[in-house]
Order: C-alpha cells, then structure tokens, then sequence
C-alpha cells in the first residue's frame, strides 16, 4: 500500500519531533504532572520510607533534578549510550513475521542489541554516571533473577566503583549463572538469607545496607518504580527508546506507528518506549503482563488480575497481594516479569484509560519465542516474548495499513534453560547431565 502522502484526511498529520533538547520523560500530561513534586502520580507513587533514609531520597531528588538539566551530563550520557551501549538501536520492519500473521506492519525496536543484552543497560549507565557525579564510592542494588544485578555490576565496573549485589539464597541457586557472571565483572554478591530468601529479602538487605552507608552509597534501583525519585528518573533515562523509534519511523513511514506494546514488569521498558507517545491520542499502547500458567492466585504475574492498591518498597501502586496484605507468590515463565508490583505511572495512564493492559500466558510466550526465532532469525528474551505474543493476537485484527511496534526489550541467550526445559529437548538434558559427571570436556 502505498498511502504516504494520503490526503484523504484520515491520517492524522505527522507531528514534528520534539523540540531540540527536550531529552527526558513527559513532564505533564492533560495538566497532571508526571510527577508532582512529591513524586505522586495522581494517588501513586509517593514515598514511603523508614525516616532514616528521607534524607537519602532528599538529597538523590535533588542532585538528579540538577544535574540532568546540564548540557554536558546530557551529553556525556548519549556518548556513553552510543559508545559503550549501542544506541540508538534499530527499529527493524519485520517483514516476514507481518506477513505471516496478515494484517497491521510490525516494526520491532531492537533492545537486545545493546550492550548486556537487554534495555536494562539505559538507566543503569544513567544512574551511575549521576552517582559519580554525585561523588557516591559504592554502588549497591538489589536483583531476583539477577538481570538487574547483572546490569549494575557492569556499569560497576565501567565507572570503577566497588559494587554489592543483594540476592536471595533461594534466587542464586535458581540463577546460578547470573551470579557467575557478577562475580567476573567484580561484584560482591550477597546471599540473603532471612525470610522467603527471595526478592523481597534482597530488597530489605539492601535498604538496611544503604541506611548504615547512605553518605558514600548509591542505591542503584532495577525498574520505574521504587519511591520518588526512582519512577521519574529510571522513565527519563529510558524514554530515549520511544524517541528513538518516533524518528526512526518518521524516516521509514513518514508517521507515527497506530500501537505499541511492550511487556510490563516494574515497567522501565514500556514506560520508555511510551513516554514519546502519550501525548499522541492517536498512538494506542499496550502493556503486556505475565498471564503464567493461569490467572489463578499464584499462578501468574498479571497485576491488573486481581492486584490491589498497596503501599510496598517505598510507592504506592498495585500488588499482588493475599487477603491481609501481604504479598502473593507470583509465577512467569520469565524472571524478568515475576514481581508482584507495579510502577506507579503506569497504574496512573491505566485509570486515565491512555494505556491498555493484556496479559500473555506462558504457553503462548513461547509459541511467540518460536515464531520470531523461525520467521525472522530473531531470538527474544523471554520477557520480550509477551509483547510478541500479543502482536501474533493483534496485528491480524487490524488492516494491512496500520504500523504496530513491540518493544523488543531483550534476547534470549539468557534463556536456554528454562527454554530448553520447556520445550522437553532430549539432547539438552543429557548434554547437561553428561557436562556434570565429566563426560564432554
Ligand atoms: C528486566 C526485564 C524486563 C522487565 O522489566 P521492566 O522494568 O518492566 O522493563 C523486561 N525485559 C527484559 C529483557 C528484562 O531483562
């Protein structure tokens, strides 16, 4: 088709770029601030914590808000993005894969392509160029299935800055190789063994580490969410995918894309990739939760499934959570989306009704991985598969003139496990086992 330059009138005009030098997140929306300067997003958001580490939060607010309006922080961070990272990444049509669903065009935006293999890397070179600006001597964060440990630890050790990664017991077992891997990057990574010796225990072990060493510390936090002013900060440092893929596709089709989906953990890659968009009514987004095994209690990591209002880690949002508050055990096929909150902006746009939220099962997350592996060569993280999976439902329901983007948010090297697992491949399990006793060397 060939409707470029349409005059019908029904293609609404293209909107020019953002003006030169706006770099960070959509700082209002219909007269709402994103956020007020308490850090809330109409009733989410908000700080929540122990007294002692107010003035910690105070003084991060407080140094971000400064040091991102300087030129030369700007820029010193697109250098590291382009250099050290691989921006901007490519948004690429996915020809084969339209083709094969029949309907709307599907551009992919290449996250895993960066550096660490997946988005995580934007806003953790983000906060560790402010930490050393800030003149923090450690950096310290805390991971479940070790991505976002693994991220830190590289920015760790890029910036030279001695790192302490918080771990449940139960997660290093379970993510035995992302331990390995922060290890060599020269992290100390500390078993958590209180509690469920899970995420929740990791968090609480980094928070008392960062009370007792606030004055040389960072806190390096893994999504937007977290209290004020990590929601704004992760978003900001993200939003460069979503600025990225409004001007590579005004080069590709002269417009705007018609959807954008992107799965949903804590929410810094949709939000990323939404930002540039929210103030486009004609741009509908799409967050894809983990729909798991089934949308029974337990079973799944779909907050909007049966999650309630809460106030957890520091922020008010949506959670998981059983009948007297606390926390429910959650499941995903991947460890990426598995958490139980959500971030506050993104509870925020879903009751403005500016995003719409779906959940994929693990069933079809890895038809999706099989599909995109099969019809474009494309290996995606687990993670990123929900937002396929979504597309493989979508796209066929709208006309061969309409543009769908997924955010590709990583690839799925750091899969072969639970894939491996999943589809029940022989060889794999008796390579492993053989590997063990010592018979392939
Ligand atoms: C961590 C991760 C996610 C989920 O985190 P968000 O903050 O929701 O983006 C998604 N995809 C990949 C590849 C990840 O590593």
């Amino acid at each position: 088709m060939n409707g470029k330059k349409a005059k019908s009138g029904q293609r609404p005009p293209v909107p020019k770029s953002p003006p030169a030098g706006k770099f960070w997140g959509l700082e209002e929306l219909d007269g709402v601030p994103l956020p007020d300067e308490r850090g809330h997003f109409g009733i989410y958001g908000g700080r929540y914590v122990p007294e002692m580490l107010a003035p910690a939060l105070e003084e991060l607010t407080e140094s971000y808000f400064r040091w991102r309006a300087r030129p030369e922080f700007q820029r010193e961070l697109e250098k590291l993005w382009e250099t050290y990272s691989c921006r901007p990444t490519p948004l690429y049509f996915a020809e084969n894969l339209t083709r094969h669903l029949g309907g709307a065009k599907i551009y992919l935006k290449q996250e895993g392509l960066g550096a660490t293999g997946a988005h995580k890397i934007n806003h953790c070179l983000g906060q560790a160029l402010l930490a050393s600006k800030m003149g923090k001597k450690r950096l310290i964060c805390e991971t479940g299935a070790g991505q976002h440990g693994l991220a830190t630890a590289t920015v760790a050790a890029r910036f030279g800055l001695p790192c302490t990664v918080y771990m449940g017991a139960v997660d290093m077992r379970r993510q035995a190789t992302n331990v390995f891997w922060m290890r060599q990057l020269g992290a100390t990574v500390v078993s958590v063994e209180e509690g469920t010796r899970t995420l929740k225990d990791a968090v609480n072990a980094a928070m008392k580490d960062w009370m007792w060493n606030v004055a040389e510390t960072y806190f390096l936090l893994g999504s937007a969410l977290g209290p004020h002013p990590y929601p704004a900060m992760v978003r900001d440092f993200q939003s460069v995918v979503g600025r990225e893929v409004r001007a590579q596709l005004e080069k590709a089709e002269g417009r705007l894309p018609d959807a954008v989906i992107a799965c949903v953990g804590g929410g810094s890659n949709s939000i990323g990739i939404f930002n540039e968009f929210l103030a486009e009514p004609q741009v509908e987004l799409v967050g894809v939760e983990a729909g798991g095994r089934s949308l029974k209690p337990g079973e799944h990591a779909a907050r909007f499934e049966g999650g309630r209002l809460g106030v957890v880690e520091g922020y008010k949002s949506y959670f998981l959570q059983d009948d007297d508050g606390q926390i429910q055990k959650t499941h995903s096929i991947s460890a990426g989306l598995d958490y139980a909150g959500i971030g506050p902006q993104l509870a925020w746009l879903r009751d403005q009704g500016r995003v719409r939220f779906v959940s994929a099962s693990d069933h079809e997350v890895i038809a999706a991985f099989q599909l995109l592996a099969r019809q474009e060569g494309i290996l995606s993280a687990l993670e990123a598969s929900h937002a396929i999976a979504y597309a493989m439902r979508y796209a066929p329901e709208l006309p061969a003139d309409k543009i769908v983007v997924v955010n590709l948010s990583g690839r799925g090297d750091k899969d072969i496990f639970i894939l491996a697992e999943a589809l029940k491949d022989p060889d794999w399990k008796a390579y492993c086992k053989d590997y063990a006793e010592g018979k392939i060397r």
